[in-house]
């Protein structure tokens, strides 16, 4: 994942090179310019009290800027208007960076609290931004003139987004209409909580008590002592709790040997939101799609979709309708496969049932270990923590030639942490990686990719990116090194290969490093590419006692396994994609009878009946609350870019450096100063197809 820690935002990534002179005379370490080895932040000098003052002062010095902006008599050029908001705000972005980084990696009770005061001041500050009538007035001017003013393609691209976003918020609506916007904001904002409360309640409410150890047949000794432990804590001496989270769930799912309680509680998961009781999200839900049709229609689109694409690389809803269908059938086919895999085991058994999507992960979990016989846990002494860094840096050095150089002069924000400068093959220094990798208290869960600096170059002053890389893998113990799991493995190039888009970034304006959610993944799920390849596996994978390489055999069951339980994945996931974009492609705000519409949506699919979408409407937190509304699709749609563009390698060689000059050049420098159709044409000659995604997971 890449991280973006606050709503995304222009304003957010703003800089500028001129150190305000203005700035208070006190020791606070944001108000002096940093003296250390490549400006890198002083993390021994910056305390916590030191952080609001220079959120106040940043914000302040900001609006000064922009203030100045809008009082310039002079007629508005894109030097004085566009490049002088880019310019601004240095201090603030300074101060920005380094406290959400510091906060996902170290947080407490008091940074929280600084979290909370300045996430207010900063959605304050970034409204009234918006709102800013007479900066819109001045960029629109440039905007309507724009075919005059002899801009490249990267200021074209930075003018045109400025002017988007603006009437996006509705800068072009008249008095009533923005009323009127503000209005169907103020309600969505408070659907939205209320939809994601009752799901987490829903969460919370359901549980199934077992109190017969028969019931308990199956399952792994860890999901029972966890149930005994749940149960024993709301005083059910002898009795097992168990509840719908998924690392509850899951397990359950695939070991009961109970089909009526995998029922029970699948059914129980799906059904949240949708009890008809006070915790019900389906007049919630219909109420919001209203509301998003009247948002829509009211800024100049037809459909919400068409809203939300316009800022996508996939554009349009057809071309989201036509690339999802185009995985449909084929995905269908597998599914049905494994249906029929699974349906002899159970007529094996001797159960006279047909598969029901509750029995699916149960007997997925039989067919893999009779198939596949691939304990994971085989593996992990080939993965040491440190072989798996020096292989995703020999990856990076094979096909971009970088050098990655332990330092010990740069100062760390806790000394878990290690810093290497990257280097070009010529020795001309890149920018900073710090990396993060073992969990500890005050760490948020998963794993990311973030930057104390992003690059940047205006009018010539060029800055060079710090960028982080954080994990929570597995810890090293009394007696054995750090040796991660292989899904850790991917995470760890995944993240990487989001590093080296941030580190290659050659943009000129900080604005131009923003890219879209259905583009960002591309540079990172390549990289998980290379960690699986046979020849790379060699490469880094050498027992952490032994140094002995990884045996063929173990290379040969990742590589068989790699196909497992994909069509169901796929489908499952397609599935609720499609459920999404038919919501958002409504047309007229009239209320919706969700369960009728929904059962419609998945009629006209024709999904098979062993399998539900991922997600049902009333707990659907993506398209609801989280910004994945008409966006659900963004994952698949990066999964095909990485593949096809990872078969761009396979074509060539794994470390074909001509193909790798290109990916650089032409997708990870550019950051989103180009439309990102027409950056990946330029690197693979033609759009993307979805073969190379097919071939991948076996759909073919
Ligand atoms: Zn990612």
């Amino acid at each position: 994942m890449k991280k973006y820690f606050y709503p995304l935002s222009v304003l957010l990534i703003f800089f500028t090179l001129n150190l305000s002179a203005q700035a208070p005379v006190t020791d606070n370490p944001f108000f002096k310019e940093w003296k250390t080895p490549f400006q890198t932040p002083p993390f021994s000098e910056i305390k916590k009290e030191h952080f609001l003052p220079a959120f106040e002062e940043g914000i302040k010095q900001q609006n000064a800027e922009f203030e100045a902006i809008v009082n310039n008599e002079d007629k508005p050029t894109f030097e004085n208007t566009i490049t002088a908001i880019e310019k601004s705000g240095e201090l603030l972005t300074k101060v920005i960076k380094v406290f959400s980084s510091l906060n996902g990696t170290d947080t407490d009770d008091e940074m929280q609290k600084i979290a909370e005061k300045s996430t207010t001041m900063l959605s304050k500050h970034i409204d009234d931004f918006y709102l800013n009538e007479k900066l819109f007035q001045r960029i629109k001017t440039l905007y309507n003139e724009k075919e005059s003013l002899n801009l490249t393609t990267e200021q074209n691209r930075v003018l045109e987004n400025y002017y988007i976003d603006f009437v996006r918020g509705g800068a072009n609506l008249n008095g009533e209409e923005k009323e009127k916007l503000r209005k169907i904001n103020d309600e969505l904002s408070q659907l939205v909580l209320k939809f994601g409360d009752y799901v987490r309640k829903e969460n919370n409410k359901f549980e199934l008590i077992v109190d017969r150890k028969d019931d308990l047949a199956g399952l792994p000794d860890a999901s029972i002592q966890a149930a005994k432990e749940k149960a024993d804590a709301r005083g059910l001496k002898g009795k097992w709790l168990f509840t719908i989270d998924k690392p509850t769930l899951i397990p359950f799912l695939q070991f009961s040997e109970k089909r009526d309680l995998r029922e029970k509680m699948y059914k129980a998961y799906m059904n949240r939101g949708n009890n008809n009781d006070e915790l019900d999200n389906k007049k919630i839900f219909s109420r919001i799609i209203v509301l998003r049709v009247e948002k829509a229609n009211l800024l100049g689109y037809k459909t919400y979709s068409d809203f939300v694409l316009q800022k996508k690389m996939a554009k349009t809803p057809e071309n989201v309708y036509s690339f999802l269908n185009d995985i449909w059938k084929p995905t269908t086919k597998k599914a049905k496969s494994e249906v029929v895999e699974m349906q002899k085991l159970i007529d094996a058994e001797g159960g006279k049932f047909n598969l029901e999507p509750w029995d699916w992960w149960y007997y997925a979990e039989k067919v893999k270990k009779e198939k596949y016989d691939l304990d994971e846990e085989m593996l992990r002494p080939y993965f040491k923590l440190e072989n798996v860094i020096d292989g995703v840096f020999a990856v990076a050095t094979r096909l971009y030639g970088l050098q990655f150089v332990e330092r010990d002069d740069i100062q760390l924000y806790n000394p878990e942490v290690k810093v290497f400068e990257v280097k070009e093959a010529d020795g001309k220094h890149i920018g900073v990686l710090y990396t993060d990798y073992f969990p500890r208290a005050g760490k948020t869960n998963g794993a990311w990719c973030g930057d104390f600096r992003s690059q940047s170059n205006i009018n010539g002053n060029y800055l060079t990116p710090l960028v982080t890389n954080v994990g929570n893998f597995s810890k090293p113990t009394s007696d054995k090194p750090a040796l991660i799991s292989l899904d850790e493995v991917r995470t760890l190039f995944h993240e990487f290969g989001h590093a080296l888009h941030v580190l290659f970034q050659n943009v000129n304006y900080p604005s131009a490093a923003s890219v879209p959610s259905d583009f960002v993944e591309l540079p990172s799920q390549i990289m998980e590419n290379w960690a699986m390849q046979p020849e790379v596996l060699k490469m880094y994978a050498k027992h952490f006692e032994t140094g002995e390489v990884i045996p063929q055999e173990l290379i040969d069951k990742i590589d068989n396994s790699r196909f497992f339980n994909q069509g169901f994945e796929t489908l499952e996931y397609i599935a609720a994609s499609l459920l999404d974009m038919d919501w958002h492609v409504i047309t007229d705000s009239g209320e919706r009878d969700v369960t009728q519409f929904e059962k419609e949506s998945i009629m006209k699919m024709g999904l098979i009946p062993e399998v539900w979408p991922r997600y049902l409407t009333t707990n659907f937190l993506h398209i609801a609350t989280w910004g994945y509304e008409s966006g659900y699709y963004s994952y698949l749609w990066s999964a095909v870019l990485d593949s096809d563009a990872f078969e761009a390698f396979l074509e060539k060689g794994l470390f074909d450096n001509t193909t790798a000059e290109s990916f650089r050049k032409n997708i990870l420098a550019k950051g989103g100063s180009e439309d990102p159709m027409e950056l990946y044409i330029k690197f693979r000659g033609r759009k993307p197809v979805v073969d190379a995604l097919l071939k991948k997971r076996g759909l073919n």
